[in-house]
C-alpha cells in the first residue's frame, strides 16, 4: 500500500506519521487562531492580491493549520491538492454548487447517505437541475447512463446497504461521455480505497467519521487535481463559507496519525464478528464488503447492516446491548448501532432508503475499537435475549 510523493514511493503509514516539518523542530503544528494575516507593506499586500503571492489572507480561504490537514489528505488520497470544510455535508453541497447549474443534469447512485439525498431533493432540484437515482448495476453496465450528464454521484459503499460500484468501470464510461465524477469515500478511507488512481475526479469525505476517528470533531474534506481543488475553494468555499476552524483541523491531524492502524483494528474485528454472524441463527443476510469484492477495494471498515428475522425484537436487542451504545454517526473508538427504522421515522419523508430496499429489520453496526471479544459477547446475549 505504497502512494507515491514526490517521485518517491512512501507507504500511508509512513506519511500519516511524518512529523510536520515548519524548521523550529516541532513535531506537531501549531494551532492557528487567527481570522486575517497583515502585510508588511503596500506592496505585499498588492502582491498577494494580484495573485502574485499566495500566503494567507483570511481564514475564510486558507490558513495554515487547515492547510497542514488538507496536505496530508492530499498525499494519502494521491490527489494534487484538497479543500477542507466544516463538514461532510459542506464537502458534498459546496463541490457539487461549484460545478453544477440550472439545466444540468446529475446522476446518482441509490442509497445515498440521507442528507445527501435531501440535498438533492431540496436544494439541487428546485434550482433547476435534472438528479436521477440509479442502481450499481446501471452504473456499471449500461455505457450510456451519463450521456447527457454533468456530474456522476457515487458513495461506494452506500449508505445501509453498503453496495458496492466497480469504480474504475463507471469513470471510464463517465470520461467517455465528458461526465465529472464525485465519489463520498467516507466509508473505505485512503487506506481501503483511493478512487482517484481508478479514475473518479473528485473526492469527498466525512472527516467526522474515520479521518477523525475520536468522535469529537465534525469536518469535510475534498481531493481532487489543482484546478478543481481552486475552482472549488474560490466559488464555494469562499462564497458559502463552509469553512473548517483550526483547531478542528488540529483534531483532524490528531486523528489521522493512527488512523491505518485503527483502520486495521476494525476491519479485524469486522471479519471475526461477520464469521460469527454468518453462523447465527435470525440473522438473515450481512450487508459488508470485503476486500477484493469489487476491483481497487483492499479491505473492509467496521460499518455494516445485518437483515435480522422477524422472529427478533430490535428495540428489545438494543435495550440489552450495553457496550454497543445507541446513535447515529460512526467510524469512532467507540461501537454503535442504528436499528433503520428509527433513521427512518427521523426522517419523516420518502427517501431513497424507503423507496428501495431496505428491511425494516434492519440493525447497522459500527464495530469500535473495544476488545472483540467483549465486544462479541455483549451483542450475542442481547440477541438471544430478544427472540419473541
Ligand atoms: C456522515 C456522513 C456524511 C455527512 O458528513 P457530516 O460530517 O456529518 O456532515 C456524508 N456521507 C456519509 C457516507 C456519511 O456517513
Amino acid at each position: 500500500m505504497s502512494v507515491d510523493t514526490a517521485g518517491k514511493k512512501s507507504s500511508i503509514a509512513t506519511i500519516l506519521t511524518a512529523a510536520y516539518e515548519d524548521g523550529a523542530g516541532s513535531v506537531t503544528p501549531p494551532i492557528v487562531q487567527t481570522s486575517l494575516f497583515t502585510f508588511e507593506d503596500y506592496d505585499a499586500f498588492e502582491d498577494r492580491a494580484t495573485g502574485r503571492t499566495n500566503q494567507p489572507i483570511y481564514t475564510r480561504v486558507q490558513n495554515p493549520t487547515v492547510s497542514a490537514f488538507e496536505n496530508m489528505m492530499a498525499k494519502i488520497e494521491t490527489g494534487e491538492a484538497a479543500v477542507a470544510f466544516a463538514s461532510g455535508m459542506a464537502a458534498i453541497s459546496s463541490s457539487i454548487l461549484a460545478f453544477i447549474k440550472s439545466g444540468d443534469r446529475l446522476a446518482a447512485v441509490e442509497n445515498v447517505y440521507p442528507d445527501s439525498f435531501r440535498f438533492l431533493e431540496h436544494i439541487l432540484k428546485p434550482m433547476g437541475v435534472g438528479v436521477t437515482y440509479h442502481s450499481v448495476g446501471a452504473f456499471e453496465n449500461d455505457p450510456d447512463l451519463l450521456d447527457g450528464v454533468t456530474m456522476a454521484y457515487l458513495e461506494s459503499p452506500n449508505s445501509m446497504m453498503f453496495e458496492t460500484v466497480d469504480v474504475a468501470k463507471v469513470a471510464a464510461h463517465a470520461r467517455r461521455h465528458n461526465c465529472m465524477t464525485l465519489i463520498d469515500n467516507s466509508w473505505a478511507t485512503p487506506i481501503f480505497q483511493r478512487p482517484l488512481e481508478l479514475g473518479i475526479d473528485i473526492v469527498i469525505h466525512s472527516a467526522s467519521k474515520y479521518i477523525s476517528g475520536h468522535s469529537d470533531t465534525v469536518a469535510g474534506v475534498v481531493i481532487s487535481n489543482q484546478q478543481t481543488i481552486t475552482q472549488i475553494r474560490e466559488h464555494s468555499l469562499t462564497l458559502l463559507g463552509g469553512k473548517l476552524a483550526p483547531f478542528e483541523a488540529f483534531l483532524l491531524l490528531r486523528g489521522l496519525r493512527t488512523l491505518n492502524i485503527r483502520m486495521m483494528a476494525h476491519q479485524a474485528s469486522a471479519n471475526i464478528f461477520i464469521e460469527r454472524l454468518e453462523k447465527t441463527e435470525n440473522i438473515v443476510k450481512i450487508n459488508s464488503p470485503k476486500a477484493g469484492s469489487v476491483p481497487g477495494l483492499t479491505g473492509r471498515a467496521g460499518l455494516f447492516s445485518v437483515e435480522l428475522d422477524p422472529k427478533i425484537d430490535v428495540r428489545s436487542l438494543c435495550n440489552h446491548l450495553r457496550i454497543f451504545k445507541l446513535g447515529v454517526s460512526w467510524g469512532g473508538f467507540e461501537s454503535l448501532v442504528v436499528p433503520t427504522k428509527i433513521t427512518l421515522a427521523q426522517a419523516g419523508e420518502k427517501n431513497s432508503l424507503q423507496e428501495f430496499n431496505v428491511s425494516a429489520n434492519l440493525l447497522r453496526l459500527s464495530i469500535g475499537l473495544e476488545d472483540v471479544e467483549d465486544l462479541w459477547a455483549d451483542f450475542a446475549s442481547a440477541l438471544s435475549q430478544s427472540i419473541v
